[in-house]
């Protein structure tokens, strides 16, 4: 494939990500077996993983979403996070939630939506990421599951924005523009 004018460099193809996601499920499917859970999906950045991963699960699977912001434009995460749309407690009572993020970075997002999550009445909480940052992170967090590993540099595409753009690229990349 040509990489884009403005991809500096290709970090996980198209079929990379299919073939993680597949594992990934593989790994979710041992550890629940038969014990029910719901996915909440953290928007906009983890809509295009979402999409792929509930598609290869079970098929009474409940999906709800939660709307936040923290990096503002910024390729650095803003140190605070603002949740636009939370669901109804009734959405996470009793249940046990598969938390679904796009990247796992200083760990600010989802531990601070685990706790919300748990504090509106959920019996468990666990986290997935597409990816997992090699960083040190501000929050003691660590996935309970992940496709990848990235390096700590800026990435975009599957999902992941610059500024809002690039979402739709259906690879992981750097963006030109990015500082390393
Ligand atoms: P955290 O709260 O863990 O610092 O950051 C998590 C959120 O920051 C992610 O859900 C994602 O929206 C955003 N983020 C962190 N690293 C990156 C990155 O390399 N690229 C993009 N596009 N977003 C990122
Ligand atoms: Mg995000």
């Amino acid at each position: 494939m040509v990489e884009p004018s403005y991809v500096g460099e290709v970090l996980f193809t198209a079929e990379e990500i299919q073939a993680g996601i597949r594992r990934l499920c593989g790994e979710l499917m041992h550890t629940y077996k038969d014990k029910k859970f719901s996915v909440v999906s953290v928007l906009k950045g983890a809509a295009v993983f979402t999409a792929d991963l509930i598609r290869q699960l079970p098929g009474d699977l409940k999906l709800n979403f939660i709307v936040v912001s923290s990096y503002h434009r910024e390729q650095r995460s803003s140190g605070s996070i603002t949740v636009e749309y939370m669901p109804p407690s009734a959405e996470f009572a009793g249940q046990r939630i598969l938390l679904v993020d796009d990247i796992l970075d200083t760990g600010m997002t989802l531990s601070h939506l685990q706790k919300e999550i748990l504090l509106r009445g959920a019996r468990e909480v666990k986290t997935c990421v597409l990816l997992e940052k090699r960083v040190t992170r501000t929050q003691p967090i660590r996935p309970d599951f992940r496709c990848f590993f990235v390096d700590n540099i800026f990435v975009v595409g599957y999902g992941l924005d610059l500024a809002e753009r690039y979402r739709n690229l259906p690879f992981i990349g750097v963006p030109r523009e990015a500082t390393r």
